[in-house]
């Protein structure tokens, strides 16, 4: 019997990134984390921690690096591989694939955190058997990943989802919005940022009956119905720590119904879904970057 081939998987993010040694989603054979700090120090204790556990586990095949953003994906562009303008400080330009790249000698696969979780849940998790399935997060930051026919869908650069105008609840005229390039897109207003600038904690803290709670729900639900009217999914699936508030999921599918008017395809409850995979969705999407890099 041959032993299942490994893969190093990279979650890249700005406060932790998490490597794993993994044959399949249901076959992690090891994970730790690491906290973000400087390129240089975070990078070389991934990778002299993904070193030491193939002494332990075996050689791999690739690895797949699911990275927070802006990133250069263009494969025909010296800077493939690199994160590009991130606010964060220290880490605009780095060259991530190439570092992994150099320490294992193996093949990079490389895309955004949310286009990895993407195509892990189209792959394995609540998009499974769709032609189209999106992913977004709302957390710290919005973002999106779509998947079609397989594969993550991007342009001159990977969507920016998080940054769409969204009409103003008319309870919520007041707040300028946080995001730094456009105050009031999606992300400044929904975030968890924009929600404890405007009420002091999160809207897990805040309770079932507070405003905030259908204000946050009905910006959610714009990215909904705008993402049906765009592509019509079969699946958009709403993971990040924001949705983890206790029936936000129903609230947008509720206000998603209530904008679409009864025009988009699809039952709204089957159609905006939580995640299949969970925390794990950005692992597995290191896990299926790396697996379609060999
Ligand atoms: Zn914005």
């Amino acid at each position: 019997m041959t032993a299942a081939p490994l893969y190093a998987c990279i979650e890249a993010g700005g406060t932790k990134f998490v490597a794993g040694l993994v044959a399949s989603p249901d076959d992690v054979r090891e994970t730790a984390r690491f906290p973000t700090t400087t390129p240089a120090a975070t990078l070389a204790a991934v990778t002299r921690w993904i070193a030491d556990a193939i002494t332990r586990h075996g050689p791999v095949r690739a690895a797949g690096i699911a990275s927070f953003g802006p990133l250069a994906l263009d494969r025909g562009t010296p800077d493939w591989g690199h994160i590009t303008a991130t606010p964060k400080p220290g880490w605009a330009g780095t060259d991530l694939a190439g570092a992994i790249a150099s320490a294992l000698a193996v093949p990079v696969g490389f895309d955004t955190d949310v286009n990895g979780a993407a195509l892990a849940e189209a792959r394995w998790g609540a998009g499974i058997g769709q032609r189209i399935a999106v992913y977004a997060t709302i957390g710290t930051g919005i973002g999106g990943g779509a998947v079609v026919a397989g594969q993550p869908l991007y342009g001159l650069s990977h969507p920016e989802m998080g940054h769409i105008r969204v009409s103003r609840h008319p309870g919520d005229t007041d707040f300028a919005g946080t995001c730094p390039f456009h105050g009031d897109c999606l992300e400044g207003l929904a975030s968890g940022p924009a929600i404890i600038m405007r009420w002091g904690m999160s809207l897990s803290e805040l309770s079932a009956d507070h405003p905030g709670q259908d204000i946050i729900a009905y910006y959610i639900a714009q990215l909904a119905i705008n993402l049906q009217a765009m592509m019509e999914p079969g699946r958009i699936i709403l993971g990040g720590g924001v949705m983890a508030t206790p029936g936000l999921l129903e609230r947008v599918q509720r206000a998603a119904a209530w904008l679409g008017a009864g025009y988009f395809k699809g039952d709204v409850a089957k159609v905006i879904v939580a995640p299949g995979l969970g925390a794990r969705a950005g692992l597995l999407g290191a896990l299926a970057l790396a697996m379609d890099a060999t």
